[in-house]
């Protein structure tokens, strides 16, 4: 077992350094993680960016993957119950919450209401005198995560987007309720569906509608490269905000795409801009689905009118994070899309620990769609 440990920490808003830490000994439920990748995340820029109240400084990486280096006593199986031995892939589920509050014992399928959860990559660098960060070369995941093993015939890597794909996949699950797709009651097979937003977030979510039988998926983005990749991310319509004169007008041009030209039944906002959640209720049918899923932290307001939300008589459905076993349906998704969607492509700036800073900017500008930290070398 490694004694000693190379991590990224940011120490404050912007400032990263490489650090040495010790590798403590392992409690029996602990495992310890030799991370392969972990990706750069928009909360990881927001962070950066000095827009979180965290305790600095901070052990950042909450999206990845590597292989079990050594185990805990007591580890016998991943949280879906699966054996699991030294040189298995996995990928560990960041948020832990604490079991004991009223969310916990009362709504304990929405974690993230938990009032004392905390999240890995989020923590202050001595936080429990373990190593829980993603980019660093070991990490600890202590006997109150969740951690999946990968398929073996899984390339290792994909498996720092079962975080993300979490995100979208719940995201995209928000809008099946109340599910009687036949009433055209939430989302069903062969339903429309408008995705504004093509970052990593937004094409996943596509993938998770086309493998759940959506009949049209509309990508919405102001962006070539990205309206490119939805193609291949299962989107039927690409739609450049750029041809458009305003909000009207885009309105128009995606509802003259769907049946009946009343609108998608259902719309998810994965851009994160104010105005696409103004745009987002005007956009599904009456009757239809808003979910708001880009927000995960503040990026500005907007104007809201009240009355058309209640005219349409529309859904309108936050989305944060996720349950742990949303990892499980991440996973499963991963392994069935893994030969026709071109997953890796999100993966487009590999670096070091060297280039970190680089990644981070690269993410930042919008030039990586998911930029990745190797901290063993790309
Ligand atoms: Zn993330
Ligand atoms: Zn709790």
């Amino acid at each position: 077992m490694p004694d000693k440990t190379e991590a990224l920490v940011m120490e404050e808003p912007g400032e990263l350094a490489v650090h040495q830490l010790d590798v403590p000994a392992l409690e029996p439920t602990d495992l310890l993680v030799d991370v392969e990748l972990s990706g750069i995340c928009g909360s990881d820029v927001h962070m950066f960016e000095g827009g979180m109240d965290l305790d600095f400084p901070i052990l950042p990486g909450h999206e990845f993957s590597g292989v079990i280096e050594e185990m805990g006593e007591a580890v016998e199986t991943d949280a879906k119950g699966e054996p699991v031995e030294v040189g298995d892939k996995v990928t560990v589920v960041p948020g832990i919450v604490c079991g004991e509050c009223w969310y916990c014992n009362n709504v304990p399928a929405r974690p993230t209401t938990c009032e004392n959860r905390d999240v890995y990559g989020f923590l202050n660098t001595e936080y429990r005198q373990e190593i829980h960060g993603g980019f660093s070369e070991y990490m600890i995941a202590d006997g109150r995560s969740s951690f999946y093993k990968l398929p073996d015939d899984m390339d290792v890597e994909l498996g720092a987007l079962a975080e993300p794909l979490a995100v979208a996949t719940r995201a995209f699950e928000r809008s099946y309720g109340p599910g009687i797709p036949d009433a055209r009651e939430g989302f069903g097979v062969g339903k429309s569906v408008a995705v504004q937003g093509a970052g990593p977030v937004g094409l996943l979510v596509m993938s998770a509608a086309a493998a759940a039988g959506a009949g049209q998926i509309i990508a919405v983005d102001a962006i070539e490269d990205r309206l490119d990749l939805a193609a291949e991310f299962g989107a039927t319509d690409l739609v450049d905000i750029t041809d458009f004169d305003g909000d009207e007008d885009l309105i128009r041009g995606v509802k003259e795409r769907t049946p009946g030209n009343v609108g998608p039944d259902v719309a998810v906002e994965a851009a994160g801009i104010p105005d696409a959640f103004q745009q987002g209720i005007e956009l599904p049918r009456d009757g239809g689905t808003l979910v708001e899923v880009g927000h995960y932290a503040y990026s500005g307001e907007t104007e809201v009118n009240p009355t058309r939300v209640v005219q349409k008589d529309i859904n309108i459905r936050g989305s944060l994070a996720y349950p742990p076993n949303q990892f499980e349906t991440a996973i499963s998704l991963l392994d069935q899309l893994k030969d026709e969607v071109p997953f890796r492509k999100l993966f487009n700036h590999k670096v070091g620990f060297d280039e970190a800073e680089s990644a981070y900017e690269k993410q930042q500008s919008g030039e990586a769609f998911r930029a990745t930290i190797h901290p063993s070398g790309v």
